[in-house]
């Protein structure tokens, strides 16, 4: 299936509607983890699941992305200048906002969320955020780093890259934390609230940021910090196939292929992939 890999890009053609393709983008990322490097892997281990022998591509909404031409995937970001890696991400992402095509970003550290986003808020001026996450990634800083991957979303609602910021899954709240949330107008859905999820609703684009540890370690066991109590794989397929709202964009973060010996984890993120592809390949006048 490695042909697969690079469909050619419709980018740009005069017949397609505009932001109707897809970008698939690596960013091996991971020096803002405070706890255990592993993420800046994920890309490759992400991919290698999505065109495992294992399992077909079709979604659950009957699209079969081995044969669709309105998605690609692209080369990983070389990141190997570190000092100007948000820069880079930033520029990358803007300049393929810039030519209509919407991003799905893989691997990283949650930190890669803030440079993405600000691209994103150049182009979208209203744009909502849902997080999925164990944790709020509020702090100030932590560990004296305001990049941290524990921060992004202080940095988000700072330079409002956004007009609405919700989160769903979070088992981990800290009373700085609640501060900060309150400041920013967070939206949060606590693990034991979720049923507030089937009244969830978005107008206008909305952004996916999706932390693998939203899900129970018993789910996706490939992250760096296991916060046991959360979603199940369906619970997070259902809030994404059910999403009420355009989605533009989506990153897939935190998956720790060192912690995931068996590939399970990867399997669960490239199906999260799969469906967040199906969902916004649907929301394509075309394949209605
Ligand atoms: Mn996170
Ligand atoms: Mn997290």
């Amino acid at each position: 299936m490695q042909s697969a890999l690079f469909h050619p890009t419709m980018i740009s053609d005069p017949n397609n509607p505009a932001d109707s393709t897809i970008t698939v983008l690596g960013i091996p990322y991971d020096l803002n983890s405070s706890f255990l490097r592993g993420s800046a892997l994920a890309p490759e281990r992400i991919r290698q699941g999505l065109f495992s022998e294992s399992a077909n591509m079709w979604t659950e909404n009957g699209i079969d992305l081995g044969s669709v031409s309105e998605w690609k995937i692209v080369n990983d970001l070389d990141l190997s200048q570190s000092a100007t890696a948000f820069e880079d991400i930033e520029l990358a992402v803007g300049e393929l906002l810039a030519k209509a095509s919407r991003v799905i970003s893989l691997g990283g550290d949650h930190s890669v969320t803030y440079p993405v986003l600000r691209a994103y808020a150049e182009k979208y001026s209203e744009l909502s955020i849902l997080q999925l996450d164990a944790h709020p990634d509020l702090y100030d800083q932590l560990d004296g780093n305001r990049y941290s991957h524990a921060c992004p979303f202080a940095r988000i609602m700072e330079e409002d890259l956004a007009i609405r910021l919700v989160q769903v899954g979070i088992r981990t709240m800290t009373g700085h934390q609640r501060q900060q949330a309150q400041r920013f107008g967070v939206e949060v859905i606590e693990m034991g609230d979720l049923n507030k999820v089937d009244s969830l609703a978005f107008s206008g684009p909305v952004y996916l940021s999706l932390d693998m540890d939203c899900l129970d370690p018993a789910f996706a066991p490939g992250v760096s910090h296991y916060e046991p109590g959360g979603l199940s794989a369906r619970e997070v397929l259902t809030i994404i196939q059910g999403l009420k709202g355009e989605l533009v964009g989506a990153d897939i973060v935190e998956y720790n292929p060192e912690r995931d010996p068996q590939g399970i984890t990867s399997m669960v993120a490239a199906k999260l992939l799969k469906e967040i592809l199906g969902r916004m390949l649907a929301q394509n006048p075309s394949n209605n």
